[in-house]
């Protein structure tokens, strides 16, 4: 037993996925999460490349493929709902179907990753709303009032980190904007689709447009809706009311199904938006607090590999304290001398990637030839880069 007291900030992938390692070393773990209980809620997310072969260490590997998503393929119509590509090689959420890549809805493999880790303690509807550290100690006053005492502070709390934020500065000195918002959410399958997705791009205007994909064996479908905006969009992070105003406003028009979409993400309970967008800081720890995944490294929804990195940097992180015998510094060195390369690459490829898709789609002949570049843009360069890295023993 190891007496290590950690606290973990995040309860969505990267917080859960460490708290599994580091209960199975034997640290005392602590986990808070904002939101009042596990939230639901995320699209399709996607486990690949060596997050897989941590996925089988943790010996979760067989519980996510029998939840996968199980699609077959996609399809692009234009505003009339005629189809004018379709493919059952790949997808635009998970890309090629034919490789053992995992693609999951993001809920179901939270709640994998929670129910697989020992025993954590879990303060949920709290936050960190102050910390201060010394040689010896981080000491922690949340919101609700109570203040504890920590060795070690991780902040797994995704792109808008709370722990970014209060021990590394402001998120606008570490964010690259992409300049393309997203929301995701849960709407009832109205478009009676099997195992299947169907993308759209409003004529008029930069990356407009949504995807929908049936889930939970075709009862429900979860929805992306899109779009692309010169400057980072002026928004609050905890008004749901008003981001769905925001999305409605720059969805507006008859094309396709877009206004009974729209009208369904305005009734979602669980709807999520953001604008794609990521971190690039020049360390990932300051004394005894460190960052994990989307707090760390975001590499935004463009990169498709957000969820992959945080599984892994949870590995790698935990696996680095465990083998550093209680010297954190040199743990957080070895963390991220080990993934910093291979989080930029992924970073790098989403830019490109985008840059690349939107240049193409603005030359193609007619909307069947944009769909393709939409969809088989940057495949094969991706695939590269998601290899690139293999977990070591830890
Ligand atoms: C509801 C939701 C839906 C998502 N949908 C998609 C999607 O459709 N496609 C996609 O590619 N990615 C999606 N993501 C992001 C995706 O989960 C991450 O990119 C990736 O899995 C890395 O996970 P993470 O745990 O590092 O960060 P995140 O998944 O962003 O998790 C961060 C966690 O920290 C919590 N948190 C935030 N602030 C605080 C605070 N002050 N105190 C305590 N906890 C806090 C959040 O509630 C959240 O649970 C979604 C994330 C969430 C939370």
């Amino acid at each position: 037993m190891n007496d290590t007291k950690v606290l973990v900030s995040g309860a969505s992938i990267a917080g859960p996925a460490l708290a599994h390692w580091l209960t199975r070393y034997g640290f005392s773990v602590t986990v808070v999460e904002r939101a009042p209980g596990p939230r639901p809620g995320g699209q399709a997310v996607d486990v690949r490349g060596p997050a897989l072969d941590v996925a089988d260490r943790m010996g979760i590997l067989d519980q996510l493929r029998a939840h996968s998503t199980g699609m077959r393929g996609m399809s692009v119509v234009d505003s009339t709902g005629a189809e004018v590509y379709r493919t059952t090689e790949r997808t635009v959420s998970g890309g090629e179907l034919d490789n053992p890549d995992v693609e999951i809805l993001r809920d179901d493999l939270a709640r994998i990753i929670t129910e697989s880790a020992g025993d954590v303690e879990y303060l949920f509807g709290d936050s960190i709303a102050g910390l201060d550290q010394d040689d010896d100690e981080v000491r922690v006053v949340f919101e609700s009032g109570r203040a504890r005492t920590f060795d070690l502070v991780v902040g797994a709390d995704g792109l808008h980190s709370n722990t970014r934020r209060l021990v590394f500065g402001p998120t606008e000195r570490f964010i690259r904007h992409l300049g393309v918002n997203m929301a995701v959410c849960t709407v009832p399958n109205f478009l009676g689709l099997e195992n299947w997705q169907v993308m759209h791009q409003m004529p008029d205007g930069d990356m407009r447009g949504a995807m929908v994909m049936s889930a939970r064996d075709n009862t429900e479908a979860r929805a992306y809706l899109m779009f692309g905006s010169a400057e980072p969009v002026d928004y609050d992070h905890r008004d749901v009311e008003a981001q769905k105003e925001i999305v409605a406003r720059a969805l507006a028009g008859d094309s396709w199904e877009m206004p009974r979409l729209v009208e369904h993400a305005r009734a979602a309970a669980d709807f999520h938006f953001d604008s794609a967008a990521q971190i690039l800081l020049d360390s990932w720890s300051r004394g005894r607090v460190v960052l994990l995944g989307d707090a760390g490294y975001c590499g935004s929804p463009m990169s498709g590999q957000g969820t992959s990195l945080a599984l892994i940097g949870a590995c790698v992180l935990a696996g680095e304290l465990a083998a550093a015998g209680g010297d954190h510094r040199a743990a957080f060195a070895a963390y991220e001398e080990e993934l910093r390369d291979y989080a930029r690459a992924n970073q790098e490829m989403a830019v490109m990637n985008l840059r690349e898709r939107r240049a193409q789609a603005g030359q193609a002949a007619d909307a069947s030839a944009a769909a393709e570049v939409l969809v088989e843009t940057g495949v094969a360069e991706f695939a590269q880069v998601v290899a690139s890295y293999a977990v070591k023993d830890y």
